[in-house]
């Protein structure tokens, strides 16, 4: 038997003929760049989550760096963020010309540590990035509390985490923008790179389109008010997402179950430790982590076993080359630190069958 980290074949099997037919409209229209099917998108997106606005942009990390960039940061500012994520998450305030700061994350669920955030907030600080981290929402309530103290804004890392909801709203609702990835991997993928920003400022929303389609006038074609970057999302992407925007709710759902299936298999297994949820947040398990101090030899034995997995990530943030000139020490984030070399993300999708399910967990009960 063999079950792979992630199986995007399935996916497209089962809607293989509204997909084929929507990037067949998209070439037939010549509607390549912008045009109708990327503004149905966004409208779609806007409405499902309550936004005023919905930008596409290239990638979910233009949407970062884009909102960051349109909220104001820039030199001299520090912009903080989690320390296990992926570094487009720190990448996007340094190309800002800000400076990256990390918060530890929180032991239970991962995701960043408001206390952490707080020590770490100075005069210079101007904004602050939550990721909700493995498809689980941050504690927005403690994040907004210190944004709102010290006049900070907030844009939500929500790439892993489409339709997770915190206190009962969805994520990227709670900040002044939540960005958004629809790499091909991610709970709603793209055929290619997209990603795209959520606010209810429509002003931040103008200043979002006008810097990511070159300073352009959205009005008067060849007047560009500012310089800008070209960062838009294409209509074949688009005409993609939504096919299947319309089964994020269903898959989603079926994340959550394959993950209560795993719960009730590893439970005890081993010293495994599994994932946490917190209590009021729903968890939409872009990635099922597990941690073991066994992680090295499980990998491999699950991979004898045909299982693949992943780990996300095996070098927090702060600890990567490219943030070598930080001088970070272990210290500095014992949290990210420890659990770099335990955590382990089992595949988990919603083509998975409970015998797929099954058979990684009576893996893992064997290796033990
Ligand atoms: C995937 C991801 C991004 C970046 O998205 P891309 O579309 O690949 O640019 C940003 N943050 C996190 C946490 C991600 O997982």
């Amino acid at each position: 038997m063999r079950v792979p980290y992630l199986d995007l074949r399935s996916q497209y099997e089962a809607l293989k003929p509204e997909i084929d037919g929507a990037i067949r409209a998209v070439i037939e229209d010549s509607a390549f760049i912008r045009g109708n099917f990327v503004a149905d998108f966004e409208l779609k997106f806007a409405a499902m989550h309550g936004f005023k606005e919905f930008v596409g942009t290239g990638n979910g990390t233009d949407a970062l760096f884009v909102a960051l960039k349109a909220l104001g940061a820039g030199p001299g500012d520090e912009v903080i963020t989690a320390a296990n994520s992926w570094i487009a998450s720190s990448e996007c305030i340094t190309l800002t010309g800000a400076t990256p700061v990390f918060a530890d994350i929180d032991p239970d669920t991962y995701t960043i540590d408001p206390t952490s955030v707080a020590d770490r907030i100075t005069s210079r600080t101007r904004a602050l990035i939550p990721v909700h981290l493995y498809g689980q929402a941050a504690d927005m309530e403690a994040i907004n509390q210190l944004a709102a103290q010290r006049d900070l804004r907030v844009i939500e890392d929500c790439a892993q985490a489409h339709l997770a909801k915190f206190a009962g709203r969805l994520v990227g609702t709670w900040g002044d923008a939540g960005a958004f990835s629809f790499y091909p991997g991610k709970n709603l993928g793209a055929y290619g790179d997209a990603g795209g920003i959520g606010t209810n400022n429509a002003e931040l929303a103008t200043k979002i389109r006008v810097f990511a389609d070159h300073g352009s006038d959205p009005g008067c074609k060849h007047r560009h008010l500012t310089e800008g970057i070209n960062s838009r999302l294409d209509g074949i992407q688009a005409a993609v997402l939504s096919v299947k925007l319309k089964q994020l709710q269903k898959w989603t759902e079926g994340r959550v179950e394959r993950a209560c299936w795993y719960d009730e298999l590893l439970q005890g297994v081993g010293d495994i430790v599994i994932p946490r949820v917190r209590p009021g947040s729903t968890h939409v398990y872009h990635i099922y982590c597990i941690r073991t101090r066994f992680r090295g030899r499980l990998i491999e034995d699950l991979r004898t076993k045909g299982i693949g997995t992943a780990v996300h990530y095996p070098t927090a943030l702060p600890f990567l080359d490219a943030y070598s000139r930080f001088a970070y020490r272990p210290g500095d984030y014992p949290v990210s630190h420890r659990y770099q070399s335990e955590i382990l993300s089992l595949p988990i999708y919603p083509e998975m069958s409970e015998g797929d399910v099954g058979y990684v967990a009576s893996a893992i009960r064997e290796f033990f």
